[in-house]
């Protein structure tokens, strides 16, 4: 422990599970206090149970303008600030376009898009009244980069993260709050784990050629990303001091994507 967070406050979304769980063990470890914000209660309950006293179970649907405000109120109440956002809840559903039901493209950018946005909105005013600054930080993808096929509302969504990241960059400098955008490859997490039959039958080829044939057939060595790399890419932008590191996009990916 190095305590590079040493009394930050956290809220990382989607934390109950995955990447988000880990960004949370780690940030805690660092000495932050860490809201597990999530749709799932008991799963979030769970996690900041392991995580120990310095983490807090919250109930929010980043869709819920209403639920996001009150668990960003019950985490100021709390602990009487936020310092840290990692906007990082999100699901896959993956279809050709042309079949795409209009309600899952909806689903898709309210948790994704509108997620990220109602969770920015509901903290900003205590990062800029702090006088602390903070450090917004968005769960993208490698598809905020590149697209996939069966793919369109996730890549549409995650390519949308970095705008808003840009513009929050600029809204929040003269307060020293930061905006960035992590972009992942795949992480065997639920989340993928899900995809993997789904994309298997899409596509018409075994599970074993999902993984090594699409999902890391473009990386540099065969290897999924682990939520270790992305964790330890959250505290690098969550600790990094200044404002010369805002407004950018960072993909951990074995190579799969190169800038
Ligand atoms: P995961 O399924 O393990 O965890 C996602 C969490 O988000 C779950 O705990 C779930 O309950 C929560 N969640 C879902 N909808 C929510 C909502 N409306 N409100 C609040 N919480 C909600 O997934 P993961 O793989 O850890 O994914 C986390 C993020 O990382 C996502 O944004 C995903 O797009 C992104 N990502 C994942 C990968 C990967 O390969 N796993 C790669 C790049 C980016």
């Amino acid at each position: 422990m190095s305590n590079q967070l040493q009394d930050k406050i956290a809220i990382v979304t989607g934390a109950a599970s995955g990447i988000g769980r880990e960004i949370a063990t780690v940030y805690a470890k660092e000495g932050a206090k860490v809201a597990i914000a999530d749709l799932n209660l008991a799963a979030a309950q769970a996690a900041a149970d392991s995580i120990g006293p310095n983490a807090m179970a919250v109930a929010m649907d980043v869709t819920d303008e209403a639920q996001v405000n009150a668990a960003v109120a019950q985490v100021i109440k709390t602990w009487g600030g936020v310092d840290i956002l990692v906007s990082n809840a999100g699901i896959q559903i993956v279809h050709p376009l042309e079949e795409f039901p209009f309600a899952e493209w909806k689903k898709m950018l309210a948790i994704h898009l509108d997620g990220a946005f109602l969770t920015t909105k509901a903290c900003l005013p205590h990062m800029y009244a702090s006088g602390r600054g903070g450090s917004v930080i968005y769960m993208g993808s490698v598809h905020s980069k590149e697209a996939s096929m069966l793919k369109a509302p996730y890549v549409a969504a995650k390519h949308g993260l970095i705008g808003l990241a840009k513009v929050i960059a600029k809204e929040g400098a003269k307060h020293k709050v930061r905006a960035n955008v992590i972009c992942p490859g795949f992480v065997r997490t639920p989340l993928v784990d899900k995809q993997i039959p789904e994309q298997s039958k899409a596509l018409g080829i075994s599970e074993d050629d999902v993984i090594k044939k699409v999902m890391l057939k473009e990386t540099v060595d065969g290897e999924f990303t682990t939520t270790a790399d992305v964790a330890a890419t959250a505290l690098f932008f969550a600790a990094f001091p200044t404002n010369a590191l805002t407004g950018q996009s960072l993909v951990v990916s074995h190579g799969w994507f190169m800038q």
